[in-house]
């Protein structure tokens, strides 16, 4: 396994196609040192003995002990730690941990590449490619990101008919050596900072539609690909330092008539599987965010706790009721990812068969708990900010700058009229109302909430899914024998 500073230095050596305000950057940028304190956690606690044990993994291909980043879940209890490592993660940083993309493709790639050559009859070899593409990753511990969202043009058209064919990704030209990719993926969350992107398809595909149904991996700096960076950061501190200083970044990742060769290509023209591995991917990625968003809600709890106590109002009832509707949502969300875990099985649900065996023996968590949770826990995303809002008043909205605090003309006033409780230090009020900013008020905590909304795609995709796999009929039936109908 790697440490930050190794995974740092490799990403030094990478060239430059960052994109970044105008000018080209390169990966040691020091608008990235926040993000690297994010990812580095990753590798840094990976050998933490306190979080050892939910952080590492033993590859199922080489027997050796790897980040549980880089690892295919082999049975339930691996998906019970990768639900509570990115719980306890994303508690340690502060927000998204960023590196669950990687280890959520992988696992569907891993998945979906056995069907596809099933199918295929030995004519294709994505399966092996990728096998020998994942070992590699395992050993060398490396970043992945996932690239699913196209820019998809008019939402009601299918990819073939699009009138520009490039509003998703698709293939535009094979050879004997590999294939020559063309079109963007879209707010890919720190594929500047990765080692490997990892494509899949976005969307369900038709006959028509097969040049899109493509999966490959590519490094970061591959010849072709270009990255639109966007950075985010908190405002810069001077005197008063965070207890974590998180960043993130994401990227409009363009790749301009790409080759890439055979053995890094995982699907090529299989369109069903295409669209069920559109499917996987999110459905592992929900399953992520069975981890990530109760740790959302620890720190939502614990930052209205702590700006009601500055306030002085944690006896409030309706405080009361606030902090009861936060733990609500934050457990059942978690309790929704722990069944998923507990009920996973090598299954994918398909439509008109139901649960049906599916890929080389890996465990895939429960769709309906793994959508449910998600939806209820995303769709709370911005009720609780503004729960937040409620408790803090206006304060974190227009606190003073830092440097009132330090400027001697300035720095009792602010300190004296900053202050509310008695029971808690000024020093303290101001750290967290300048937290509560950062969270609320920042662009970076406006980022963060249209990610908390719509990672692993929009509310309406899960209840899609939800819905289109519940057993509505079996509930009609339930209903029909207590009031004593008959089916018509
Ligand atoms: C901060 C952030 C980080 C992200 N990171 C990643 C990442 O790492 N990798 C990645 O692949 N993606 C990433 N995403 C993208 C995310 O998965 C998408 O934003 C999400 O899937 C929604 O897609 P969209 O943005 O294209 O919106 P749309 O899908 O266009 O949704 C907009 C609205 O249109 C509706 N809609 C869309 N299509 C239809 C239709 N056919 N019929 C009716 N209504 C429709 C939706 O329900 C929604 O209400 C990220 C997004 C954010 C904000």
């Amino acid at each position: 396994m790697r440490t930050k500073e190794q995974w740092i230095e490799g990403l030094s050596r990478m060239k430059r196609n960052l994109y970044h305000g105008g000018e080209k950057i390169g990966r040691d940028n020091e608008e990235f040192l926040p993000s690297f304190n994010v990812m580095g956690a990753t590798f840094e606690l990976a050998t933490h003995p306190d979080y050892e044990e939910l952080l590492t993994a033993t590859s199922h291909l080489t027997g050796e002990k790897i980040n549980r980043f880089c690892h295919i879940h082999q049975n339930t209890d691996d998906l019970h730690k990768k639900q509570d490592m990115t719980r306890a993660l994303c508690q340690y940083v502060g927000g998204c941990v960023q590196r669950c993309m990687g280890i959520d493709a992988a696992n569907a790639i891993y998945t979906v590449s056995y069907e596809a050559d099933k199918q295929n009859g030995g004519a294709t070899q994505y399966h092996e490619n990728f096998k020998k593409w994942l070992e590699r990753f395992q050993r060398e511990d490396l970043v992945g990101c996932c690239a699913q969202t196209d820019v998809k043009g008019d939402r009601m058209l299918r990819p073939h008919q699009q009138p520009d064919p490039d509003q998703y990704v698709h293939v535009v030209e094979k050879n004997k050596d590999g294939i020559i990719v063309r079109g963007a993926k879209l707010h890919i969350s720190e594929a500047a900072i990765a080692d490997e992107i990892l494509v899949v398809p976005t969307r369900a595909l038709l006959e028509q539609d097969k040049d899109y149904a493509v999966s490959f991996a590519v490094p970061g700096d591959w010849d072709g690909v270009k990255q639109l960076v966007t950075i985010h950061n908190y405002r810069k501190r001077n005197y008063f330092p965070k207890g974590f200083d998180a960043g993130s970044s994401d990227s409009y990742v363009i790749f301009d008539d790409v080759f890439v060769p055979w053995e890094r290509v995982f699907l090529c023209g299989e369109n069903r599987h295409g669209g069920i591995l559109a499917l996987l991917f999110a459905l592992f990625h929900r399953h992520s965010y069975s981890g990530c968003k109760p740790a959302l809600g620890d720190l939502m709890l614990g930052t209205c706790a702590l700006a009601a106590d500055a306030n002085g109002i944690t006896k409030a009832k309706h405080v009361h009721t606030k902090f009861a509707e936060i733990i609500k949502v934050t457990e059942l969300g978690y309790a929704a990812g722990f069944t998923a875990s507990s009920l996973g099985k090598p299954e994918v649900y398909m439509p008109g068969a139901g649960f049906a065996p599916y890929g080389p023996g890996n465990y895939i968590p429960h769709s309906i708990f793994c959508n449910v949770g998600r939806c209820l826990t995303g769709e709370a995303v911005f009720h609780e900010m503004e729960m937040l809002a409620d408790i803090s008043g206006g304060v974190p909205a227009t606190f003073p700058y830092e440097g009132e605090f330090v400027n001697p003309e300035t720095a009792e006033i602010a300190r004296k009229y900053t202050t509310r409780s008695s029971m808690m230090s000024p020093e303290n009020q101001a750290q967290l109302w300048r937290h509560v900013g950062d969270l609320a008020c920042s662009a970076k905590g406006g980022i963060a909430n249209f990610g908390a909304l719509h990672g692993g795609g929009s509310p309406r995709m899960e209840e899609i899914a939800i819905t289109t796999q519940y057993d509505i009929e079996a509930r009609r039936e339930i209903v029909r024998r207590i009031a004593g109908m008959t089916k018509d």
